[in-house]
C-alpha cells in the first residue's frame, strides 16, 4: 500500500458488506490522506459505488469501522456524515420532478447546513436564501449550467444531471468529495471542464475520491489509484503503476460479477 501521512482524512478499516448471501464488500482497509486525488477503479459489480454509499451512510455496514478527521462515522445517518464536511455524487442521480435546476440546487445547501437553517427566520432566513443563490448561480456558471437553471431538473440530460450533482455536492463546502462516475454519459466537449474544475477544487484543498473507468481521466487527474476486485481490495498505486501492475490487468481481465 502507498502510504498515507498519519492521521489519514479517512480511514476505512475492516468493513464489509453483503445483500442477502452476496458479500459485496470484504475486509476493506483504505487510507486517504488530505489532498490526495484518489481514483477507485474495479470492474462492473466490484463494489465501488457499495464502498462509497457506506462512507457515506446510504447503506449502513455490517462490520468495520469508517473514521473521518479521527472521529468514528461508521454508523451515523448520511445526513449527520454530509454535515461533517463529506459528500458525494451518485452514479445516476435522479432528480425531482417539480424543482428547478437552482432550486435543487438551492436545496442542497439547507441539506448540508441541517436544520438549523429551517429554524431561521425573517432576515436571517433571506440573508441564507441569497448566500445559497449567490452560491449556486456561481457553481452552476463553473459547470456550464446557467442557460438551463430554471428549467426543470428532472429534463436535464444524463450528462447535465451529473454536473447538478456535482453542483449540489459542493454547495456544502466539503472537504471530502466522492464522486461516482462523473464524466460517464457526459459530453467529451464538457469532460476537459470538469477535469479543470476538480484540479482547482484539489488545488483549493479538497480531497477527492474519484470512481472512474476512463484511464485518460485517471492519469490527468489522479495522484493515486485503488483497485477493487470483487470487493477486495487488490492494488493501491500511482496511475503510470497501473499498466505494469499484473493484479490490476487482472482484475479488469479476468474479475467481474456482474454488470
Ligand atoms: P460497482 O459500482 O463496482 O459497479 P456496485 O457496488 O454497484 O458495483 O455493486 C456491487 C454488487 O452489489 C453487485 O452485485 C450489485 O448487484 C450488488 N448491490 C449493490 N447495491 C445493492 C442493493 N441495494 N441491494 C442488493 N444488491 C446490491
Ligand atoms: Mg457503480
Amino acid at each position: 500500500m502507498t502510504h498515507v501521512s498519519s492521521p489519514a482524512l479517512l480511514e476505512v478499516s475492516s468493513l464489509a458488506k453483503a445483500f442477502g448471501g452476496n458479500r459485496v464488500l470484504q475486509d476493506v482497509h483504505l487510507a486517504i490522506g488530505r489532498g490526495e486525488i484518489v481514483g477507485l477503479l474495479g470492474p462492473n459489480g466490484s463494489g465501488k459505488s457499495t464502498l462509497l454509499n457506506t462512507i457515506t451512510g446510504f447503506e449502513a455496514i455490517d462490520a468495520g469501522s469508517v473514521r473521518y478527521a479521527g472521529q468514528e462515522i461508521g454508523r451515523l445517518a448520511a445526513h449527520r456524515i454530509v454535515g461533517q464536511g463529506v459528500a458525494r455524487t451518485f452514479q445516476l442521480p435522479s432528480m425531482p420532478q417539480k424543482m428547478s435546476v437552482i432550486e435543487v440546487a438551492m436545496a442542497a445547501a439547507s441539506a448540508h447546513h441541517g436544520f438549523w437553517e429551517t429554524l431561521l427566520r425573517g432576515r436571517a432566513a433571506r440573508r441564507a436564501e441569497q448566500a445559497a443563490r449567490d452560491k449556486a448561480t456561481r457553481l452552476l456558471d463553473e459547470f456550464l449550467l446557467t442557460h438551463v437553471r430554471d428549467l426543470p431538473a428532472s429534463a436535464l440530460s444524463g450528462g447535465q444531471k451529473k454536473l447538478l450533482g456535482i453542483v449540489c455536492a459542493l454547495m456544502g463546502d466539503p472537504q471530502l468529495l466522492m464522486l461516482d462516475e462523473p464524466t460517464a454519459g457526459v459530453h467529451p466537449n464538457l469532460r476537459n471542464d470538469i477535469v479543470q474544475a476538480l484540479l482547482r477544487l484539489n488545488r483549493q484543498g479538497m480531497t477527492l475520491v474519484i470512481v472512474e473507468h476512463d484511464m485518460h481521466f485517471i492519469r490527468e487527474v489522479c495522484s493515486r489509484c485503488i483497485v477493487l476486485d470483487r470487493g477486495h481490495i487488490v492494488a493501491s498505486c500511482a496511475p503510470q503503476e497501473l499498466s505494469s501492475n499484473e493484479r490490476v490487468l487482472q482484475a479488469y481481465l479476468g474479475g467481474g460479477t456482474s454488470q
